[in-house]
Formats: structure tokens, sequence, C-alpha cells
């Protein structure tokens, strides 16, 4: 049978499809070539040439159908087939990642399990097959297989077996990046990983990027990420984030590092609730994006990465956090100053800067290193504060981190760390920072923080809607006590370990109010993220002209 021409889905026209485009602003992401010596250039053109077949491996574990749409939607001359086609590449697919995954392209909906299962695979087979044949259990629940549907029996298939062809050449790659470095631990790095490109043993390559130092390119290449896999969450997705380390912005993040246990012992919290402290978090690195490949540009761009995530290497070596400050600026400048042009009064609109806004987003990452960690449970046993609070964790553990983050920095203000202006910049951008990520909705952790802040802010008099602008007015004198008030709160609840508390919390102020409402509705207009072009692409045609085959 000839199979039916790839169109738009039903219901779906050339006009939504633009629209849905239109909610991507491109931004070419920058970074400073300037700090890059000749030998840094020479490695980092190797490091590109292995980086876009990650693109490649991911384009194929989304759908092994991809590579046939992709090259039906070159030849499509349907009204929006452009619009489709751009919209197929930052989705990785004919599946919306905005919408729930549903078929933007008539192709029917998304496999729960992606490519890295047979499409019709069901639960219920998986296990059967596990039943009957437990020696297999290791290799189908690996990160690193696909299952294969073989003359009627599954197989898990490795990953150095399945995408040979495209890891034979990223390997060869890495290890001329490799041979150009005259950084032991990143030469260490790139061999080891180019091995587990051919062994599928990534844990001594893992081990290896923790172990990366006075390095200014920090490479990140392999599979990681499980959550397209949404059959079991067991298969890990190939991505690249070659980046540019800010030994600057590094060192002023080390500044605030040094206050932490400071910070920890003045927590708002009662003293017979602090818990044991939570023991060493994760290194955070700030760095500038130069490319990125595979899972990592799928819909929504990546702000800030914490990885590796083989638990054996992080219980021996830890983890560590990479933030990609030009992403985040890149995201700043194009949704969030939109959003405050809208909610905020021009008066604090005008006092927006990208420092302040940074600045919170780093002392939010630090914040979930505060407070209670070990507590007793009610039964006296030590537990962790996310054992107890279990689905209520995630929210919460959020609102926290906002809120310590910015009680932090009016501490640190009084410390003389910050100026006092700088703190109230902070507050000003914390506000349109709230409604993006209620646009993101209430089921995500994020989203759901956001509107307990909001509602605590509001009752706090710390900001209000105005009926006649409907912009937020931001009482900044208040807005000090109003965090302070609300940290208590949950650190309170966290501390011990409570439950039922923390399900009051959220109720009580979990509910997104009809002004809350009427304020991102406004926001339709308005961009939910970004398209990157990377500027390295301008200089490679290279790199660009491979994608995605
Ligand atoms: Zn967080």
């Amino acid at each position: 049978p000839v199979p039916e021409p790839l169109r738009l889905s039903p219901g779906i026209g050339p006009e939504e499809i633009e629209f849905r485009l239109a909610r991507f602003a491109p931004v070419t992401l920058t970074y400073d070539a300037g700090l890059l010596a000749e030998e840094d250039r020479r490695v980092l053109a190797s490091l590109l040439r292995a980086a876009v077949w990650m693109d490649s491996i991911f384009f194929v574990q989304v759908s092994p159908r991809n590579p046939e749409w992709w090259l039906e939607l070159a030849e499509a001359d349907w009204p929006g087939a452009v619009a489709a086609r751009e919209y197929f590449r930052i989705m990785f697919g004919p599946w919306d990642r905005l919408d729930g995954n549903r078929p933007f392209l008539d192709v029917g909906p998304k496999p729960p399990g992606a490519g890295f299962y047979p499409p019709d695979l069901t639960k219920e087979e998986f296990e059967r097959h596990l039943a009957e044949h437990p020696e297999d259990r290791e290799a189908f629940t690996g990160y690193f297989t696909v299952i294969r549907r073989e003359r009627g029996r599954l197989r898990a298939v490795p990953y150095s077996e399945a995408y040979r062809p495209y890891l034979e050449r990223a390997a060869a790659a890495l290890r001329e990046a490799a041979a150009e470095t005259s950084n032991p631990s990143l030469r260490r790095y790139l061999e080891l990983r180019a091995e587990a490109f051919r062994t599928n043993d990534y844990r001594a390559s893992d081990a290896a990027w923790m172990e990366l130092r006075d390095h200014l390119l920090e490479p990140t290449i392999g599979p990681y990420e499980v959550y397209e896999d949404e059959l079991f969450g067991y298969k890990a997705a190939f991505e690249a984030f070659l980046t540019l380390r800010d030994p600057a912005a590094s060192a002023a993040l080390e500044r605030l590092a040094a206050h932490l246990p400071e910070l920890d012992r003045r927590l708002p919290i009662p003293a017979e609730l602090r818990g044991r402290p939570r023991g060493l978090e994760s290194p955070i690195v700030v760095v500038d994006e130069i490319f990125a490949a595979g899972d990592t540009k799928a819909g929504v761009q990546t702000a800030a990465f914490n990885l590796p995530n083989d638990e054996r290497v992080r219980a021996e070596k830890g983890s560590k956090k990479v933030m990609l400050r030009n992403v985040i600026r890149a995201k700043f400048e194009t949704v969030l100053a939109a959003i405050a042009d809208s909610v905020l009064r021009p008066t604090d609109r005008a006092r927006l800067a990208f420092e302040p806004f940074f600045t919170v987003i780093l002392v939010h990452e630090l914040a979930h290193g505060l407070g209670p960690g070990f507590i007793r449970g009610p039964d006296g046993a030590e537990t962790d504060v996310n054992r107890a609070l279990r689905d209520l964790y995630a929210p919460l553990e959020e609102a926290k981190a906002d809120v310590v983050g910015l009680w932090a920095l009016e501490v640190l203000a009084r410390r003389g760390v910050f100026e006092a202006e700088f703190v109230r910049a902070a507050y000003l951008s914390h506000v349109p920072n709230l409604v993006r990520s209620v646009r993101f909705g209430a089921a995500s952790a994020h989203g759901r923080a956001s509107v307990v802040e909001f509602n605590f802010l509001k009752e706090r008099g710390a900001l209000r809607v105005d009926p006649e602008t409907g912009r937020i007015a931001v009482d900044v004198g208040r807005m000090a006590e109003a965090i302070e008030a609300l940290a208590r709160e949950i650190l309170t609840v966290q501390g011990r370990g409570d439950y039922e508390g923390a399900r009051a919390l959220l109720s009580r102020y979990g509910g997104t109010p009809p002004d809350l409402r009427a304020v991102t509705a406004r926001l339709r207009e308005i961009p939910v993220d970004i398209r990157p072009r990377f500027e390295v692409e301008g200089l490679g045609a290279r790199v660009a002209s491979r994608w995605p085959m």
C-alpha cells in the first residue's frame, strides 16, 4: 500500500503551526571567543564534530521513523509545511512537547517508550519477559540498551551496537580533541568517553568528568537523562553541551558559597527542628553554552543541569551543577523582559536587570542545600525530608529554595555583600519569574511553588494586582518580612517532616486566584522559550549541514 502523505493533525491549521513556532523566539547564543587560545580552538573544532552526532542519535531515539518524516517534510509544499518542518526540528519529531506530546503531524500518538522499545510493547509484555527470563533483568532495565523484538522474542541491544555508526564517528572526533589538548584531566575524560562509546560502560568517564580541573572548555557528551522514556524511565537519551567556563563568575559564586555555613545557622527555624544538615552539596559552575545537541535541545532549553546520574559515581565523586548563563540571559531578555513589560508597573519594570535576576537563580540553587535534610520521623527514627513529605516534597522544596534564596540576599545585604538597591531589583525580577512559572502549569513543582509564593506574598501585602491596570504592584518595603515569614513556615514543616502541615500549606495557598489567572491570560502572545542558534554554527557550515541525518 502507498503510505498516506504527511500532513498536519486534524484541527491544526497553518496559522496554528505558525503561532506555535512563534512561541519560540529565535536567539543567537554567543560566547567570548577571545578567552580561547589557539589550542582551545582546535579542541573545540573537534568537540563540535563529535557533538553533532548526538543530534543524529537522539533523533532516532525519539522515533526510528523520524529520518523518513524529516525527508518527506523537506519536499512538502502544502500550506504551513515550512513552519511544520522548523517546529519538527525544535521538537525532534512530530509530537508537541509543549502540548503533552500530542502529534502536530497526523502520525498518531507518540509511543510512551519513544524509540527505545518496540512501539506496540506493553508494560505487561515487558514484565512477563523478565519473569520468564530473570537473567535478562539487568540488560533490559539498564540505562544503555534499546529493546527490540526479533523473530517474536524481545532482545536488549546495547547502545554501542544499536548506534555504532554514529558512536564510532563521535569517538574518533573525541580522540582527536584528546590528542590536541594539553590539559591532562580533559584528555582523560575525552579518551574514556570515546572508549565508553565502544564498550557501553560509562562509569569511568562519568567519574573523569567530575575530575576535570583547570580547564576552560567544559564538554559534557553522552547518554544522560531518562525523561524521554515515559514507559519505564530506564533509557538514557544522548546529548551534548559544549560550554566555556567563566572564571570571574565562578569566583563570585565561591564568595557567595563561603557564606553558606553562617546562613544555615541563621535560618528562620526553631532550633530544635534544624535536624542534621545535608552534607556537602554539589559544586556549582557558571558557563556559557557554545553548542548543544540532542535531548537537551528538544523543546524548552535547559538552563542548568546536575550530572552525572549514576548513583555509584555520585556516591564516590559527588555531582556537579552547571549553570548555562548565556541561555539564562537569552531567556531573560526575550521571555522574562516581555512578561515584565506586561505585568509590572513601568517604574518597577525600569529597575529590572540581568545581574540581580541571575543572582536570584544562583541563590535559589545554593538554598536547596540549606535547611533540614535529615530529621527525626514520628517514630523517632532518622529519615530525610524528601521521604517524609513524599509527593508534596518537590513543590515545597522549590518554594523553599526561592524564599530562602531571597532571604539570604537580604541577610547578605546587611553584611555589605550586596547593595540594598540590588536586593530590591532582585525582588522585582522574582515577580515576573513567578508569573512565568505559573504559565507552565500548577502540575509542575515550580508552577505550584510559584502560586504558593504569589498568594502568600499577596496575603502579607507585599504585592497585589491593581484592578484598574491589571498590573502587579510590588511593595518592596514589605517583601523582606513576607519572604522571611514564608521561609519560616516551610522550614518548620520540613523540619517536622509534617506531611499534614505540608498539605495544609499547599491547599491554603496552592490555588490560582482569578487575578493571577487574568495576569497570565494576557501573556498568550509572549514567547514561551527561545529557539537557539549557535554563534559557532556560523563559523563552520559543516556543523549545521549534518543535522539530523
Ligand atoms: Zn530548584
